[in-house]
């Protein structure tokens, strides 16, 4: 790995103060940040990086996804949320394999080192094979085991089977990847399933990634079923008792957001796949006044449809504009540390998503040599209204390069190109295929 110095930079540092560097430079050292500005004079280095004309910042966090689900994108188009997973999703996941698990992932991987993605939050089944991808493309994860559970047992992997996966992932390459247990909702899990999750977490050392608060409907099923808004019924059975990953988190009470603001949850506000199957609005700002930590998510490729955080970024900080008809919300790089450093946080990588001496060399390069990119009045509304992921040059994770000059170097893309493509058209029967011949 070695000492790497950046030269000529443009810094997006997201530190505490929002300090922008121009013309300067990052020293990097066994992965670290050892000086930002001005490289020490006896710094030397083995690999001097020229980022002129180009911005360096922290890499983005997906907080909510289900990276797999890339091979069922564009399979379930402009239907309803109830439709659109019983008819089409569970219905194309319901011939999946372990096999196919590791290639849609690879997919999701190689689109996520291109727009400049570090870290994913994952929700899924078969995680080791995931564990796989994340191992070999060099990224950080926090992986979660989906599972749906009722009081006659439990559908798909057992939680006896999930600590096994825990115990054997948490920590493992070289600290990049982290696990949660990963209870699909609290509309398909009953409060006795999720009482036993939760203390199996608990147990275990490890937080919660779960669906919240999607739908009116969920809201009223709950209220109906528990005389409790879902926010209410995941504490009571001692869900917010550990680290926990809200995605969605839509339609809440005040009492339900003093009830986040008090536990260690972070909301995952998903904007694009919120717009796209017209859910609602996350109350981002609510949330953040009460002092809840927000991150942001793309959710999965087959609601959204692309692993675009820069897109995720550029939506979140409009559709909040929009809905509560005022520019001023989500203002400066608020949203920019929403995509990166809120999220590292919640998966359990703190020292990534702020460029600081000491933290991890997690970064990107965006490549300004373009025409959407000038001028360069401010480089933060650069990023987050005019770039796009096709700007994104360069990818670090920890001091190693997965991408260099927009080439992959942990993947083999063509492959995972091909491979992703031929086991999408088998798991939907053929169906894409024999449209595709027409
Ligand atoms: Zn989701």
């Amino acid at each position: 790995m070695g000492r790497i110095l950046i030269r000529h930079a443009d810094i997006i540092t997201l530190n505490a103060g929002g300090r922008i560097l121009r013309d300067a430079e990052i020293a990097i050292e066994n992965g670290l940040i050892a000086a930002l500005g001005t490289a020490p004079a006896d710094f030397e280095p083995d690999e001097t990086v020229d980022a002129t004309d180009h911005i360096v910042m922290p890499g983005f966090h997906n907080a909510h996804t289900h990276s797999p689900m890339t091979l069922v994108r564009g399979w379930a188009e402009d239907m309803p949320l109830e439709r659109w997973l019983n008819d089409r999703i569970w219905r194309a996941e319901s011939a999946l394999t372990a096999d196919d698990v590791y290639w849609g992932a690879a997919l999701a991987a190689a689109e996520m080192i291109r727009g400049g993605t570090v870290g994913f939050a994952d929700h899924y089944f078969y995680m080791d094979r995931v564990a796989q991808v994340v191992t070999e493309s060099g990224l950080r994860a926090n992986l979660a085991w989906g599972v749906f559970g009722a009081e006659s047992g439990e559908v798909g992997a057992t939680l006896p089977g999930i600590a096994d996966f825990v115990a054997g992932w948490q920590g493992a390459a070289d600290g990049r990847i982290r696990t949660m247990l990963g209870p699909h909702s609290p509309y398909t899990c009953s409060p006795q399933f999720l009482a036993r999750t939760a203390a199996a977490a608990a147990r275990l050392g490890v937080g919660i990634h779960i669906h919240l608060a999607e739908s009116m409907e969920q809201v009223e099923h709950s209220l109906a079923h528990y005389d409790l808004t879902p926010v209410e019924m995941l504490d009571r059975n001692g869900v917010l008792d550990v680290p926990v990953l809200a995605a969605h988190a839509i339609y809440l009470t005040e009492a339900d957001r003093t009830i986040l603001a008090s536990r260690q949850v972070t909301v995952v506000q998903c904007p694009t796949c919120h717009m796209k199957l017209g859910m609602g609005v996350t109350p981002v700002p609510a949330l953040q006044a009460a002092g809840v930590n927000v991150a942001l998510g793309t959710d999965g490729p087959a609601s959204n449809n692309a692993l675009d955080m820069l897109q995720e970024a550029r939506h979140a900080a409009l559709l909040q504009k929009l809905h509560g008809l005022d520019p001023e919300l989500m203002a400066g790089d608020l949203v920019l540390r929403m995509a990166t450093q809120n999220g590292a946080r919640a998966l359990g990588f703190p020292l990534s998503g702020e460029l600081s001496p000491g933290h991890y060399a997690d970064l990107i390069m965006i490549d300004c040599a373009t025409p959407r990119m000038r001028p360069r009045h401010d480089l933060v509304a650069n990023v987050l209204y005019a770039a796009g992921s096709a700007d994104v040059s360069d990818v670090m994770v920890a001091g190693r390069w997965l991408m260099r000059r927009r080439v992959l170097l942990t993947l083999d893309e063509a492959r995972i190109l091909d491979e992703a493509e031929r086991r999408a058209l088998r798991m939907v029967g053929g169906a894409l295929h024999r449209l595709r011949s027409y």
